[in-house]
């Protein structure tokens, strides 16, 4: 009888993360012959660009984020796993997972994202959450609702201005979106609703340690930005960078002011891919790769999206947002098809700037495209088609642009609800 022939074990490419890099890859490898393990700590995609009209109430968690298991249902080639990373045996080639387990690879693709950095100051992470997650968007949407609730039953008017104060700090694109739709919540839509209170006397600060907010835009757009902002009724702190948080409020500078919301989006740190690979990293934790976004001396291991530090051709870092990540990602997929075919590799990365774009508010915003500046109502309606766009699937597409012009002609967030409990602060004192 003749020798049964032995089926040919496939490339096994292991991919950590999910997110806007490690989509487009496993994306790209269709077709490629590769046998793939996705794995993620959370079993969704999530569009984070719109994560703050979840904390701000205008979008519901299911319309930005999408079951990964649910988007690779037509790829066999593909295992999801929703499993931790806690490390990476390089020597043994093993993905090392929270529970004690390990995952064998050939190929090993680290696209493990950012988090939020308190510069040293971890325990302000439970007096001010950071936008990040889904959990992290609707515990900005608890507290701030509930403050308003608390506010209209206070009688003592220090408590209740305190908690009619809601501090924003950091203005880069996060911090400017979310403190304008939270000056449009308090001074348009929610001042109808309360007998005790008037929520259009509720301050909304934002705090920037720098000299002017949207630091990464040209600075007549970061101007307008600011006027259109400070019209809402935000106030905007330039050049005050905050001390201390605590329970009671926050101190920026010397000034102390009371405040039972406060809102972190200043600073993001990367995952710790490099840690695990033993590897340099930059002042933000950023693996440093080389120009095939390998980890140094290890070409069966790539580190994309905001957990890798990449030079642009002019020797500028590549920004930490989602066309960047994306780009990597489909990078690798070119770099990993060549290796199997035993073709030449593709050219260094080079990554390819579209834009910046923010939005102040429901109706204006202003887009950076270096040759061209918009601003205002074009530019906001630029901003959305664009965020329509890149969503994944109709119902997504559609059921956001329908939540977007109900508020727009109703006035109204359709997401208004206090989950978790109706009481008190979750997570923080
Ligand atoms: C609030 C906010 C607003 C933003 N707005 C914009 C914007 O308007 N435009 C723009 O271009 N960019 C924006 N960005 C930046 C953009 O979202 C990121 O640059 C992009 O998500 C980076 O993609 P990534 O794949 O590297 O990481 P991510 O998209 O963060 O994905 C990382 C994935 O890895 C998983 N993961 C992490 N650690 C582990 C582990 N140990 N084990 C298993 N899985 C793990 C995570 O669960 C996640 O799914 C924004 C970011 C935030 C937070």
């Amino acid at each position: 009888m003749a020798e049964a022939e032995a089926t040919p074990v496939a490339h096994h490419l292991v991919v950590v993360g999910a997110g806007f890099a490690g989509l487009q890859l496993v994306r790209d490898l269709k077709g490629a012959g590769l046998r793939i393990t996705l794995i993620d700590q959370r079993n969704h995609h999530l569009f984070q660009p719109l994560l703050y009209q979840v904390a701000t109430t205008i979008l519901a968690t299911s319309e930005i984020a999408w079951p990964i298991r649910r988007l690779f249902r037509e790829r066999a080639d593909v295992t999801t796993l929703l499993a931790e990373v806690a490390g990476v045996d390089t020597e043994r080639r093993q993905v090392l997972l929270e529970d004690g387990s390990a995952i064998g690879y050939d190929t090993l693709v680290l696209a493990t994202g950012a988090r939020h950095s308190y510069f040293g100051r971890d325990e302000w992470a439970a007096l001010a959450p950071g936008l990040k997650t889904l959990e992290d968007a609707t515990t900005i949407r608890r507290r701030m609702l509930l403050a308003f609730e608390q506010a209209e039953r206070e009688t003592d008017p220090e408590k209740r201005r305190a908690l009619l104060t809601f501090a924003v700090i950091g203005a880069g694109p996060t911090g400017v979106e979310l403190a304008g739709i939270i000056a449009e919540l308090a001074k348009q839509i929610l001042w109808q609703e309360f007998r005790h209170i008037d929520t259009r006397d509720a301050r909304i600060l934002l705090i920037e340690a720098g000299p002017r907010i949207l630091a990464a835009f040209p600075e007549t757009l970061s101007d307008y930005a600011r006027a259109a902002l400070q019209k809402l009724g935000v106030e905007v702190l330039l050049g005050r960078a905050v001390s201390e948080i605590s329970a009671e409020g926050v101190t920026i500078g010397e000034e102390f002011v009371g405040c039972r919301t406060v809102v972190w989006a200043a600073g993001v740190a990367a995952s710790p891919a490099a840690a695990w690979l033993g590897i340099p990293a930059d002042r933000a934790g950023r693996a440093s790769v080389d120009a095939s976004l390998n980890a140094p001396g290890r070409p069966e291991i790539f580190v994309i999206g905001d957990t890798a530090a990449v030079a642009t051709a002019d020797g500028k870092p590549v920004p930490g947002i989602a066309p960047a990540a994306k780009q990597q990602g489909a990078y690798v997929a070119r770099v990993i098809r060549a290796r199997l075919a035993g073709a030449p590799p593709p050219a260094p990365f080079r990554y390819r700037h579209q834009g910046n774009l923010a939005t102040i508010g429901k109706s204006a915003a202003v887009v950076d495209f270096g040759w061209l500046h918009l601003r205002g109502w074009i530019a906001w309606w630029f901003w959305g088609v664009i965020h329509i766009f890149f969503l994944i699937g109709a119902r997504s597409r559609v059921a956001v642009a329908w939540s977007w012009f109900w508020t727009f002609i109703s006035g109204q967030h359709s997401a208004r609800l206090i989950t978790q409990g109706q009481k008190g602060r979750d997570a923080g004192p």
